[in-house]
This record gives structure tokens, C-alpha cells and sequence, in this order.
């Protein structure tokens, strides 16, 4: 065996040599790939810097988008800071290699705008209508911004005056980052309606003074500026102030009658009419006005009176339009004397028998069980008024409403 490696020695190095031969050419091109292939990575390596832009609150999605040979690897980066994306602002966040720190640095720039602007909101109607010579009040207004928080006091109100029956009012507003929010608000004058259009409502009150119910009934005509016409019974020295704040509040006061008892009143002619004339005299005496309306206990058409004396109405009425008086019934009932127990049924009673473009004299009462009627008032006022109609006391000129006579 020996003696056979020893003949072939010769040949064999050669082997060896083409050996070797072989192995450097693979080893150079190896290095020649690896070379390539690290210059071609080199090449296809990308890192997406260009600019991000994000809205305020938008959520900032974490890295940097990076690939090579078109595969990702973004997770090789690693940034410096993260954005705040609840302030708007300029960021530039450093991107670097996890692995090679010093290597090399990517920027990219982040702009988080607050492009949102600010909700503003009106209080109370868009279209207002407004009496004419009555001040102008404003409902209100809120400004909420999605960054600023509440910026209501930053709102600028301006009125403008498009002509003689139509104003504006503008509201506007600018977030910190500018972002602008503008609203309108229509006032109109309304034009007086001409009287003949003209729909009128006379409130009445029967029966009081009562120390409950009529400073009521005074409290809300005043806060609505209403004047109404209260026909009154007899009363004692402690209502003789709630007497004096229905003329102090430019209510027109009448006459009911002393007693309100239909057995004593219509009991006679001279009765009936000394039951007014009484009144008056008392009301004189205790405030020195001079009632000219009177309401017969029952209306004048009441048939009850027929009980106690045949004529008694048609002849008292007689006389006391001798005497100047004037007598008023009613032509819309509230029924508070009758039926209607609560303050819904009467509003329902006053508003449906309402008739339009036409002299109303609602009837109503304020003795002492009229809880209800003080209830109701507010509501049917405001009602008149959102239908333009038009509220007044009962005066020399307006048209007499009577019932006829039935007894
Ligand atoms: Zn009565």
C-alpha cells in the first residue's frame, strides 16, 4: 500500500493542486456575491420619510415604513421620540438602526393640524320676532373647540341693521389654529297689524279680590306686560292694597256686584242696582276711581234672576246705562266656574274658542278656589302672544260684547 502512494505521489499533488485551483475561484466569487448582494441591498434599502399629516386626536401610527429587496424591515429602526397627537404642532422624529445606533439617521416630518372647527350653537330660536319699541333680548350661545375646549367668550357678536324691520345678528368665531365657525340669527320687526286684522283679547276676572289667587293672576299679567279687567265683589279694608295694585298695574276694574248672592241681588230692580251702585261708591272711596263696566252675576243672560223678579235684568240695565254704566258679558268661557277642574282644560277652553280677527272677552275667575285659572294664565298669554294677538283692558273702545237679555 505504501509503496503504491509513493508511485503516485506525483500525480497526486496535481490533483491537489487543481484542488486549491477550484476552492480560491469559489471563495472570490463568493466574496464577489456577498459584495454585490450587500451593494444591491444598499441599493433597494428604503425608508419612507416624507411628511405625515395628522389631525388633532388622530392616532400616530408607532415606526417608520422601511424595506429592502422590497421586504420589510421596519422593525430595524428605532425612533427617538413619539408625537403628541393631542397638541398640534411640527415633529421631526429621528429614525436610527437598532443595531448600528451611529450608523445613519432618518428624519421624517410630522404635522399634526387641528383642522376641526369649533361647534357653535344658538340658544333659543333662529328666526326671532320682535315687537316693535321692544328691546332686543339675546338667547345665548355656546362655543365648544375640539382643542381650545370651551371658547364661548371668544365669540364675536355683532347686530346689523339690514333696514327698519329686519335685523342680524352674527356670531363668529376662530379656533387657535384659525380654524373659522360663523352663524346667523334672523330678527324681524313685526309691522303693528292693522286694527281691523287685528285679532283682540279682553281677560276677564270675576269674583275677587282674593288674597290668594288675584296677587297671583296680578304677578303674571305684569310679567308679561298684559293689562286685563277684573270685575270685582264686595270687599273688606284687608283687599282694599290688592284693589289699589290692579289700577296701579293699569287693569281696568268693574263691577260685579256687593253680594254675588242671586236671591238678594236680583231680589228687585232698586237691588239689583244699589248691588252695583254700592260697589262703585266702596271703590271711590277706597282709591278714588270711577268704575264705568259692570257684569251682571250670571251674565245678562242669566235666567236664575227670573226666581226672584220677572224684568229685573232688562230694567236694571236700564237704569244703570242711565247712569253712564256700560254692561260687558263674555264670548269665550274658560268654564274655571264650571267643569274645568285643572289648568289644561281651561287653557284647551280659552285657546279653541278663540276666534281671530275679532273682539275675544274671555271669561275667568280669581275668587279663592281658582288656583287653576292662575295656572292656566301664563300659558294662555303666551300662546296670544306667539299668535300676534293683541292684549288689552277693557276700555270706551271696545266693542261691547253682550249676551241678550232673558229676563
Ligand atoms: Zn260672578
Amino acid at each position: 500500500m505504501r509503496d503504491f502512494v509513493s508511485t503516485i505521489n506525483e500525480n497526486t499533488e496535481i490533483v491537489v493542486y487543481k484542488k486549491h485551483f477550484r476552492f480560491d475561484n469559489m471563495l472570490k466569487l463568493l466574496i464577489v456575491l456577498f459584495i454585490l448582494i450587500i451593494l444591491l441591498g444598499i441599493f433597494t434599502f428604503k425608508v419612507d420619510t416624507s411628511k405625515k399629516v395628522l389631525s388633532v386626536g388622530d392616532v400616530h401610527p408607532q415606526g417608520i415604513k422601511a424595506t429592502i429587496y422590497g421586504l420589510d424591515c421596519s422593525n430595524w429602526l428605532k425612533a427617538d421620540k413619539d408625537v403628541d397627537s393631542s397638541k398640534p404642532g411640527v415633529y421631526f422624529i429621528n429614525y436610527k438602526f437598532k443595531l448600528f445606533p451611529g450608523f445613519r439617521t432618518y428624519t421624517q416630518e410630522i404635522d399634526v393640524l387641528d383642522n376641526v372647527p369649533p361647534v357653535l350653537q344658538l340658544a333659543g330660536e333662529k328666526e326671532v320676532h320682535l315687537q316693535r319699541f321692544k328691546d332686543y333680548a339675546e338667547p345665548g350661545y355656546t362655543c365648544i373647540d375640539n382643542y381650545d375646549g370651551d371658547i364661548t367668550d371668544r365669540v364675536d357678536v355683532k347686530a346689523t341693521k339690514i333696514n327698519d324691520d329686519y335685523y342680524e345678528i352674527s356670531y363668529e368665531v376662530r379656533d387657535s389654529s384659525g380654524n373659522n365657525v360663523s352663524l346667523l340669527r334672523m330678527v324681524y320687526i313685526d309691522v303693528p297689524i292693522p286694527e281691523e286684522e287685528q285679532t283682540r283679547i279682553y281677560l276677564t276676572f270675576d269674583d275677587g279680590p282674593s288674597s290668594n289667587v288675584t296677587p297671583q293672576i296680578l304677578d303674571i299679567l305684569d310679567a308679561n306686560g298684559v293689562k286685563a279687567t277684573f270685575f270685582i265683589c264686595g270687599y273688606g279694608d284687608d283687599k282694599v292694597e290688592i284693589v289699589r295694585r290692579v289700577l296701579a298695574s293699569g287693569h281696568t276694574l268693574g263691577v260685579h256686584g256687593y253680594t254675588h248672592d242671586y236671591k238678594k241681588l236680583y231680589a228687585s230692580v232698586d237691588s239689583l242696582v244699589n248691588n252695583f251702585i254700592e260697589l262703585a261708591q266702596r271703590i271711590v272711596d277706597t282709591t278714588s276711581y270711577n268704575p264705568k263696566f259692570i257684569r251682571f252675576p250670571g251674565g245678562a243672560s242669566n235666567t236664575i234672576s227670573r226666581k226672584y223678579s220677572r224684568g229685573v235684568v232688562t230694567q236694571g240695565a236700564q237704569r244703570m246705562h242711565e247712569m253712564g254704566y256700560e254692561y260687558f258679558d263674555w264670548n269665550v268661557d274658560s268654564d274655571d266656574a264650571g267643569r274645568a277642574k285643572d289648568a289644561d282644560t281651561i287653557f284647551n277652553n280659552v285657546t279653541t274658542h278663540i276666534k281671530e280677527k275679532q273682539a275675544n272677552v274671555v271669561l275667568m275667575h280669581d275668587s279663592a278656589g281658582h288656583q287653576a285659572t292662575a295656572d292656566a294664565l301664563d300659558r294662555i298669554i303666551k300662546y296670544c302672544q306667539e299668535n300676534r294677538y293683541v292684549l288689552l283692558p277693557i276700555d270706551e273702545n271696545t266693542p261691547v260684547v253682550q249676551h241678550t237679555i232673558a229676563n
